[in-house]
């Protein structure tokens, strides 16, 4: 394509002023792909500044790899890789009982999600005009346009409404309905954090098992910290998102004289900069837009967190809704619809890969416990050991993605 061919198609652009709510993996990605192809985005995000924390997120595959390449941030993402070696389940005292090698399940790429949202946000704040504190509070659609309120900042038009703002997604609720309709709680709850690494692991990580609790500490950042990590078995806990109080006091009572590192876990969890909790679920939707509005990422379709897929399916979906945007000339209408028809089969295949995951994760018994323990200590020697990684690379390049530059110069 030349740069007059280039110049034009900008040229021929409608719909141009776009946007994106929520500042974390989806919501940065669409808006790199949208200024490249032309767009103006803007990104509102509720938190007061980049939220940093969480556990380390997983590519794999040359769909994932390739998009991060032409990105222009492998190379940042490299320099920032995990490098986990092997990981261990342990008894009370501590005691390795069964390990598990890091190529069972790892990525081709494994990096700190706040190390990605950070590189993210550099590649982009040049371009986007981000709005950190404020969230939106409605969406008035007419036919050039949607008027949008916020909590904060005055009312403003805007052509095109993206929902990137996670698994409780403000844009969903507002656009399409409470969440209950959408969201499938998968029986669990979780809570990461950085603390210090007491225990001196080296690239490594300890998870202690008990019935319906995993309690974990893996190190981080070369062994200079640690993550925290504690899932628990429980129906849909009825915790406000934003009071960390009640969520650490539902911690501190379930994994109290739960055995192991738990309960130094629990004290150094009041001191962490950036403490995450949040319900295991999924989103299911028959569809993503409606009308000026659509939704990417766990907003749309999320797999869970105990997939592994939850940041390439976002940064998957963050591409191809950009690359059709740019491929209509901008007509919501046609980009939309083919936006569906792209993601649907791989947004499926992904989900699949959460599902049942919370249960052999969490066992609810003692005994299935005790027995998936002595399973795991097995794997290694086991033909099919290979077998979880593999179908989850096959299923994270299970689309064939488009090339939208040089369509759009065609
Ligand atoms: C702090 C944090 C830690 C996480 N830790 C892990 C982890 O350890 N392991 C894991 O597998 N997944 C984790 N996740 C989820 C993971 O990032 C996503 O599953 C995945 O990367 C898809 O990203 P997303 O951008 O679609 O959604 P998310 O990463 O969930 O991002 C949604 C963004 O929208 C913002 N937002 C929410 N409500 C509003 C609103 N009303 N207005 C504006 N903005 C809003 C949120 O603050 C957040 O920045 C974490 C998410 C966050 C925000």
């Amino acid at each position: 394509m030349t740069n007059h061919d280039a110049q034009t198609n900008r040229d021929a652009l409608t719909n141009r002023n776009v946007l994106i709510s929520g500042a974390s993996i989806a919501g940065p990605a669409l808006a790199y792909w949208l200024h490249r192809h032309g767009f103006n985005p803007t990104i509102v995000e509720r938190a007061p500044a980049l939220r940093e924390g969480g556990y380390a997120v997983d590519f794999r595959g040359e769909a994932h790899l390739s998009i991060l390449r032409r990105m222009g941030i492998l190379d940042d993402l490299e320099r920032a890789r995990t490098g986990m070696g092997s990981m261990s389940y342990v008894n009370s005292a501590g005691k390795p009982v069964a390990d598990m090698p890091a190529d069972l399940f790892a990525g081709d790429l494994e990096v700190l999600r706040g190390d990605l949202a950070r590189i993210l946000y550099d590649a982009t704040k040049e371009h986007t005009e981000y709005v950190f504190g404020d969230s939106i509070t409605s969406l008035t659609e007419d036919p050039d346009g949607v008027t949008v309120t916020f909590e904060r900042s005055a009312p403003r038009r805007f052509d095109l409404v993206i929902g990137a703002d996670g698994l409780h997604s403000n844009t969903r609720r507002l656009a399409f309905g409470p969440e209950e309709r959408f969201v499938k709680h998968l029986g669990v709850h979780c809570a990461i954090f950085t603390t210090a690494n007491h225990l001196g692991l080296d690239h490594t990580g300890h998870a202690y098992r008990t019935a319906g609790r995993l309690v974990a500490m893996y190190s981080a950042r070369h062994n200079t910290e640690a993550k925290a990590v504690f899932y628990f078995a429980s129906p849909k806990q009825d915790l406000d998102r934003r009071d960390v109080a009640r969520q650490q006091a539902a911690l501190t009572e379930c994994f109290t004289g739960n055995g192991w590192q738990s309960e130094r876990l629990l004290d150094d969890m009041r001191h962490a900069p950036d403490f995450y909790f949040d319900s295991v679920g999924q989103v299911h939707m028959d569809s993503w837009t409606r009308g000026r509005v659509a939704l990417i990422g766990d907003a749309a379709y999320c797999p869970s967190s105990l997939s592994g897929m939850g940041s390439g399916l976002a940064l998957v979906g963050a591409y191809v809704l950009a690359g059709e945007l740019a491929a209509a000339h901008g007509d919501h209408g046609v980009a939309f619809a083919r936006y569906e028809e792209e993601m649907r089969e791989y947004a499926t295949g992904c989900q699949k890969m959460g599902d049942g995951v919370a249960k052999l994760m969490v066992p609810r018994t003692r005994a299935l416990a005790t027995f998936l323990n002595g399973y795991y200590k097995l794997i290694p020697y086991l033909p099919g050991k290979n077998m979880a990684a593999k179908i989850a690379r096959k299923t994270a390049e299970n689309i064939k993605l488009r090339d939208y530059e040089a369509l759009i110069g065609a």
